[in-house]
């Protein structure tokens, strides 16, 4: 019996990542859309993590959707997936959260938390050995922002024991909808950072820049960025849901990845990245894909790796590939001298293989392949994106603009402040870690 997995998708971004995800998820199980199994296809042994199986034969994926608002739920209520979720599973309240982080974890947001904790306890308790919960949200809405801290806050408390994995949407200029967006993200990364164990930062901006220059897509919509980033929650859950031959668990990455509690954001990479037209010219040897995947075209955080540091590195195949092709690449990274790990975890590659080839939606713009990688690095040069938000969240707060909206919310400023020196430390303990002198002398915080 594989653990089962409960998905959250909060806000307007969780909710649409939702829907990019679980139709993914159908696709590669081989269920329609109304969670009937399709015609030939096979029950597949790790179903269960993901989806419950009614009297029936229905399968129901275990997950809720919750906004604050009601339009995005509405659209999935009489959407092309309205037959596959219960009812009670799509959870939208009267009024929005306003870009407001505190309407979402203070005032807006604990009109509908009980609602939504009495779900989540419900899908548990069908679970026989649940390993742990993703969530997915914007870190710049007042949804994702506020009441993703709020859940994740009551489901630390109440599931301490299981795995807490977060993607959350790093907010980026070009696709930002909101001017307080670097108040939401600082409030929010001090608001998850204690109940969550590892979270995948996934910068607008970054996967934005993908679709356009790799997938030619000129003006990128938010259903061209969520289903990149659907393919990247199927790959980095590809192992509890299929077999392989170096199937790399949940919690043997997450062990792997975070050798500090705090700094458990690791920049995650995908390769390949092709359009339709172009995969047809390409090799895709597993030698290349691996090369692709420390290409900072192909990050989901901008960043600069090569000059910084990593502590770890994960890199999870799939489909034909095999463990001495991996293990080939990997020597040719080190030959290269691509990756550099600090002193005191020299050897920090960990390689997992699943037999199961990526699927790609049949009218998605990535073109099918037989393989693929991806990549789970902590690495130092993270810490890029810290400075970014904070210096952004600064230029505001020194004025004080816009406070005053959170305040009338039950904020105190003080939380402002707090939240921002979190972020600051957070960003030191990157660069600390990225320099061993300081790295031994300093009282490391935990
Ligand atoms: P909320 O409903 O209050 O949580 O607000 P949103 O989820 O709309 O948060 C706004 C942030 O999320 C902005 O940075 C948007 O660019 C981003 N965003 C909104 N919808 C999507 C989406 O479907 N996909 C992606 N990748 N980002 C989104």
């Amino acid at each position: 019996m594989r653990g089962e997995i409960v998905h959250l998708h909060i806000g307007q971004a969780g909710v649409q990542l939702g829907n990019a995800a679980w139709e993914l998820y159908l696709l590669e199980h081989g269920i329609q859309p109304d969670g009937y199994l399709s015609k030939g296809a096979h029950q597949t042994p790790g179903l269960e993590a993901f989806f419950a199986e009614t009297a029936r034969g229905r399968y129901v994926p275990r997950s809720v959707f919750v906004d604050l608002d009601y339009g995005p739920i509405d659209e999935v209520r009489s959407g092309r997936f309205h037959g596959l979720f219960h009812p009670d599973q799509l959870i939208s309240g009267q009024e929005d959260a306003a870009n407001n982080y505190a309407r979402g974890y203070y005032t807006i947001g604990r009109q509908v938390i009980d609602n939504v904790m009495e779900r989540v306890r419900h899908i548990t308790e069908d679970c026989s050995s649940l390993q742990g919960f993703m969530v997915f949200h914007s870190f710049g809405g007042g949804t994702g922002s506020g009441f993703g801290a709020l859940l994740l806050e009551r489901i630390a408390a109440e599931f301490h024991k299981q795995s807490k994995l977060e993607f959350a949407i790093y907010p980026a200029p070009q696709v930002s909808t909101a001017v307080v967006e670097p108040y939401n993200a600082v409030l929010g990364t001090h608001g998850t950072i204690q109940s969550t164990d590892c979270s995948f930062l996934l910068d607008n901006e970054a996967v934005y820049d993908i679709c356009k220059r790799r997938l030619d897509i000129p003006r990128p919509s938010y259903e061209n960025l969520n289903r990149i980033i659907a393919q990247l929650a199927s790959a980095i859950t590809s192992s509890i849901r299929f077999d392989g031959m170096l199937n790399v668990d949940l919690n043997e990455f997450q062990t792997n990845l975070v050798p500090f509690p705090r700094l458990h954001y690791p920049l995650v990479a995908y390769a390949p990245i092709y359009s339709r037209q172009a995969v047809l010219h390409e090799m895709l040897r597993v030698n290349d894909l691996t090369a692709q995947c420390f290409d900072p075209g192909n990050q989901m955080v901008k960043c600069n790796p090569q000059s910084s540091r990593y502590m770890a590195v994960a890199l999870l195949y799939r489909g034909d590939v095999t463990a001495s092709e991996c293990n080939s690449a990997v020597a040719a990274l080190r030959q290269r001298g691509t990756v550099n790990f600090v002193d005191w975890c020299p050897t920090g590659f960990k390689i997992g293989i699943n037999s199961q080839k990526p699927y790609t939606v049949p009218d998605g713009d990535l073109g099918a392949v037989d393989r693929s990688c991806c990549l789970l690095a902590n690495t130092t040069a993270i810490a890029d994106a810290w400075s970014r938000l904070g210096w952004k969240f600064d230029l505001m707060f020194k004025k004080r603009a816009f406070v005053h909206w959170y305040v009338g919310e039950g904020m105190e400023e003080g939380e402002f402040q707090e939240a921002r020196e979190d972020v600051a430390a957070l960003e030191k303990d990157y660069r600390v870690v990225d320099n061993d002198d300081v790295f031994e002398a300093e009282e490391f915080e935990v």
